[in-house]
């Protein structure tokens, strides 16, 4: 190499895309990142994937946005097949900052004004830091006037949260997934760690090298299946009555911790009652897997010394995704399963800082650290700190704030660093009430698919960019660092929420987003001991921690669960089908997810060269004997129809996925997956049905 490859300086930060949160140091040159190594961070241990290593230069991309952006007068609002996001002024003016913001603050104060606060709404990202979170809720609960105020947790693990703090109290893991590593049993469900949280899979492969036990519960196959003791691969949908039969087993047989239980639970009499009849004679025919399969699986977790349970978005993002986790957290506490080394639950968090996010109160019905806004006590405390008064009433959740703009109650939105035209199930619904809002603000670093339906956008920082603490999966809040100036006029995010904060009249003055975080620290008991200069001086703590010199706790509460009583609660729960069961027309189930190379809706990762050229074009996978059915080759064009459009995009055999079941990626513009979904909801955390849609698939031609 010669020297124009060889780095001025060294910057320590931590990976921008999955909730694993791997350290990683850039190496610069001349203010441009010339490669990226892994450090020795407790989730990562230098390791890192293909997106940590090779996905860093997206924030240079040829379209960055670097002015502010004023829509041009009469262009209409809408995805133009001819418009090119790396030239945006044929539908954009450049403007100013101070005029930029002007309108962007102005229209939406304008309809507070006309309609008051429920006019307006805000999607916050959990693509930012814990800082930028804060400002961003605080500014729609003390500058807009309400709790419209969600972000993308809605549509990954808000139901896993809605079942942990409804049984246990606390939304967050109990256990790091490094202790899976103690655990004589593992039980991964409704994830697949090899692609979306590829670090915590190496942790789990190494666990199994060593002796525990996986077990791989999961329709589709996976790369983890090959390290696995058990698979189970059920008949998608049917999680609930799997999990009541394993129950059905642990109390028929007598396999349940009756200590623990009388110890640290309440409910246990009624779960057993509730399951008497779930054996798994009755339940197996509808799970797709022997009754024997279910007894092996619930007699291996149940009398392992130490088991834990790892799930992601195949258990959250169902109608029944509240049911689902309720189930999984039956089975800890029957178990005995938490509280000790190699013991706990673990839902595998996705964004790198949807825990972060979550946890500074980017959510419509909590404030910052999950204290419910319809609590007077909780309320006259966050008035206290700011100074304001607050609305009581829970703001709406992503796919409320769509229905609510089409019913003509919301009128104007911010949406900072999400893609809703993209990420929203039911696209044409979600792009509509895009398309009718009065006044949107986007501040985001290129012209996404949902900016081209904005009024005013704001360019914003991307995360190298910055400083600022993020959360991981495993509760560890973890220090980055900017190492790269900001190209053109874009501005630091913390930055533009205040200065829209300002035209709302909020008098606030922050100069560096370690200010905002000794506010959270006031506002947020979780933060205790874990000071801005701790953060600079240790890289990561884990909150809860309990002293200034201490380490945070990796394992949570060994002694008693923060309910009013102490105890956890079992939650009984009864199998009910999919929102849209498969029929004669749609005969074949359509799920959907993320891919190893590309993050989420693609704005990022699909503008980062290695990425792109490893996985360039539009593709869905299904099983070869589903490709040999529709008379398809691999590479040959598919179309997949629900009952709320179709799309066209490559056919990719996979020999780990089902027969009856396809799965689409949901980054790609061209043929985006959730113009399929079902934006049916759980009726508890409000996440729609992303794991299971009734479709039909033909070949391309034959449309
Ligand atoms: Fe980044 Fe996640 Fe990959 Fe680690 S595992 S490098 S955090 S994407």
């Amino acid at each position: 190499r010669g020297d124009s490859h060889v780095a001025d300086r060294q910057v320590d930060s931590v990976c921008p895309y999955c909730g694993v949160g791997c350290q990683l140091t850039y190496h610069i040159k001349d203010d441009e990142i010339l490669f990226v190594e892994g450090r020795d961070g407790p989730s990562n241990h230098n390791r890192l994937c293909v997106k940590g290593r090779f996905g860093f230069d997206y924030p240079r991309h040829a379209a960055r946005l670097t002015t502010p952006l004023i829509r041009r007068a009469g262009v209409a609002k809408g995805l133009d097949p001819d418009f090119d996001p790396a030239q945006p002024l044929s539908h954009f003016r450049e403007a100013s900052w101070e005029e930029a913001l002007d309108a962007a603050a102005g229209g939406l104060t304008a309809l507070k004004a006309e309609r008051g606060p429920a006019a307006l709404a805000g999607f916050g990202s959990a693509k930012c830091s814990n800082e930028e979170a804060w400002l961003f809720q605080k500014l729609v609960r003390t500058g807009f006037g309400s709790n419209n105020v969600d972000h993308c947790t809605r549509l990954c693990h808000a139901s896993s949260v809605a079942a942990l703090m409804e049984c246990i109290g606390s939304g967050a893991v109990t256990a790091s997934f490094m202790q899976a590593e103690q655990a004589d049993v593992v039980i991964l469900t409704g994830c697949n760690p090899t692609v979306n949280h590829p670090v915590a899979a190496t942790f789990f492969k190494q666990a199994a090298k060593r002796g525990t036990k996986l077990i791989v519960i999961d329709p589709r196959g996976q790369a983890l299946g090959a390290y696995a003791h058990q698979t189970l691969r059920f008949t998608p949908g049917s999680d609930v009555s799997l999990f009541n039969a394993m129950l059905n087993v642990i109390v028929s047989e007598g396999l349940y911790d009756q200590s623990y239980i009388d110890a640290h639970t309440e409910g246990f009499e009624a779960l057993k009652a509730h399951v008497a009849e779930m054996t798994p004679e009755a339940m197996a025919p509808a799970c797709g897997v022997s009754a024997e399969e279910i007894r092996q699986v619930a007699r291996e977790y149940a009398t392992a010394e130490r088991a834990m349970i790892f799930w992601g978005m195949g258990i959250s993002q169902h109608t029944h995704g509240t049911d689902n986790a309720r189930c999984l957290i039956s089975l800890a506490l029957a178990c005995g399963h938490t509280g000790r080394p190699g013991t706990g639950l673990h839902p595998l968090r996705g964004q790198n800082n949807v825990q972060g996010a979550s946890d500074a109160g980017l959510i419509p019905m909590v404030m910052p650290d999950y204290q419910p806004v319809s609590d007077a006590q909780v309320r006259s405390a966050f008035e206290e700190l700011w100074n304001t008064e607050l609305d009581p009433e829970p703001g709406l959740t992503v796919v409320e704030i769509m229905d609510a703009v089409h019913a003509g109650t919301i009128r104007g939105m911010y949406i900072q660093g999400e893609n809703p035209a993209m990420s929203d199930p039911d696209l044409d619904h979600a792009r509509a009430a895009l398309a009718k809002l009065e006044h949107l603000v986007v501040q985001d670093l290129f012209v996404t698919e949902t900016a081209q339906f904005a009024d005013v956008i704001l360019p914003a920082s991307a995360w190298p960019e910055k400083d600022g603490s993020v959360t991981n999966t495993n509760r560890q809040v973890q220090m980055g660092r900017a190492a790269m100036p900001l190209p053109g006029d874009a501005k630091p995010d913390w930055w533009i929420i205040q200065e829209i904060a300002r035209r709302f009249g909020l008098a606030w003055d922050y100069g560096h987003p370690r200010e905002v975080f000794a506010e959270m620290q006031r506002g947020m008991p979780s933060l205790d001991h874990i000071s801005w200069e701790r953060l600079e001086r240790e890289d990561s703590v884990t909150y809860p921690c309990p002293a200034d010199d201490a380490p945070g706790a990796d394992v949570v509460f060994s002694d008693a669960f923060p309910t009013a009583s102490g105890r956890a609660r079992f939650s009984p729960t009864v199998p009910l089908p999919p929102d849209e069961p498969i029929d004669g027309d749609y005969p074949t189930v359509l799920t959907t997810g993320r891919q190893l190379e590309h993050w989420h809706t693609g704005s990022m990762t699909r503008r980062a060269k290695v990425l792109d050229d490893l996985e360039p074009e539009a593709v869905a996978s299904l099983s070869p004997g589903e490709l040999r059915r529709l008379g398809l080759q691999p590479g040959d064009a598919l179309t997949i129809t629900t009952r709320r459009g179709s799309i066209t995009l490559g056919a990719r055999a996979d020999m780990l996925m089902p027969d009856g079941m396809v799965f689409v990626p949901f980054c790609y513009a061209e043929a985006a997956a959730n113009v399929l979904t079902n934006p049916a909801l759980d009726p508890y955390g409000k996440i729609p049905e992303f794991k299971y849609a009734a479709c039909r698939l033909t070949a391309a031609a034959a449309t």
